[in-house]
Parts: C-alpha cells; structure tokens; sequence
C-alpha cells in the first residue's frame, strides 16, 4: 500500500499519553501493537515525541488558580490547559515501552518551547511557527502522508490539518489512534478531516 512516497507520521506514542500516565488518553496503549504492524509495512517511519521544559504554558500548573481543561488565552490564542505531562527527561516522556520502530528515520520533538505549545508536528500552536518536518518530507520526497497514534482530536488532527495545507496527501489510520474527547472535539475532528480531504483508512486497508 505505501509507495516510495509514503511515510507513516506516529504521533506522540509516550507513556503519559497512556493509561496511569500524567494525560492518559482513553485505551491508549491500544494502538502500540497497531502501530508496530503498521511501521513494519513502511520503510519511512517519522516519530513525534511531546516533550516540553518543566513550567511550560500548556500546563494548568504554570496558572495559579486554574484547573486543567480550562482554556486561556494566550498570545497565539486559545490555549486548553492540561496536567502536567511529557515533561523532558522524565519516565512519562518516553516512548511506550513496546513501541518497537528502530527503522524510524526521525524522531522530532515538539512542545519544547516554554512560552508556546505545538499540536502539530508541523507548526507550532501559533500556526507559524515550524518544527522543520516539512523542509525534511520535501527533501525526501515524501508526499504521502499516513497518520496514527495519540491523540486523535488533538495531536493528530492538527497535524492533518497542517499536512493539507503544505499540499501533502494525508491519510489518517483510524483505528490506530485514540482520542480524548473534550468538549465533543471527537466528532468536530472528524468533520474537519472530512472536510479538508484527509482520507481514513483502517489498519487492516494499508497491511
Ligand atoms: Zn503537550
């Protein structure tokens, strides 16, 4: 199924994103297996890793007298304040610890900056702001883009959305993904990705 040109993008596959982590999606452990079968099958594999400084601005922590889940606003925007989590260096952080891709050709941290917060793996939350994915998917010629891991409404919705709008074919493997589901940001993910032509695709459709 996946061609020269395909890559598959696995987002934020680490342990606070799994349940008993800090910011544990739903069943989220559920896509590792998925995710290795998927990885065998492409010979370009990009890994993203959530992985921020220990007072970052997403955190609610880093805001006296807010709750996690609130939103606030920051210079970029809206900003949903979470539970402090993927802190650098820390166990949470890591990958899952049966997350096997030792062919993955990039492992692109994102998040790292303190003042702003990145969905994406292509851009920032600012939306201007690039983490370089897309000077390193030009270089290699990767057009086509097929997406998995955590979290669905999140993570990898943004990270859809940005590939449509840098002109790459993205592709979306649902059953390889979990979501958390706040505020119905379930339902409004998959609209969006319907909307702005994101295919989706089962696992078993690409093995
Ligand atoms: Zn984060």
């Amino acid at each position: 199924m996946a061609g020269e040109s395909g890559v598959l993008l696995v987002i934020d596959v680490q342990n606070d994103f799994c349940p008993s982590g800090a910011l544990a999606v739903p069943r989220g452990d559920e896509v590792v297996p998925i995710v290795n079968r998927l990885a065998s099958r492409f010979p370009n594999v990009v890994l993203t890793q959530d992985w921020h400084p220990p007072d970052h601005l997403s955190f609610a922590s880093a805001h006296p007298g807010r709750k996690p889940y609130e939103i606030v606003t920051a210079p970029y925007g809206p900003q949903v304040l979470w539970p402090d989590h993927c802190v650098q260096e820390t166990p949470g952080a890591d990958f899952h610890k049966s997350l096997r891709i030792p062919h993955a050709g990039l492992v692109l941290r994102k998040g790292i900056h303190r003042t702003i917060d990145s969905y994406s793996a292509f851009y920032e939350n600012d939306r201007k702001t690039p983490t370089g994915l897309v000077g390193y998917l030009r270089e290699r010629n990767l057009t086509e883009i097929f997406l998995a891991g955590l979290a669905f409404d999140f993570c990898v919705r943004y990270s859809c959305e940005d590939a449509r709008r840098e002109g790459f074919e993205a592709i979306v493997i649902e059953d390889a993904c979990r979501g958390i589901d706040v505020g119905g940001s379930m339902a409004r993910t998959s609209e969006i990705l319907t909307e702005i032509g994101v295919a989706s695709l089962s696992a078993e459709d690409v093995v």
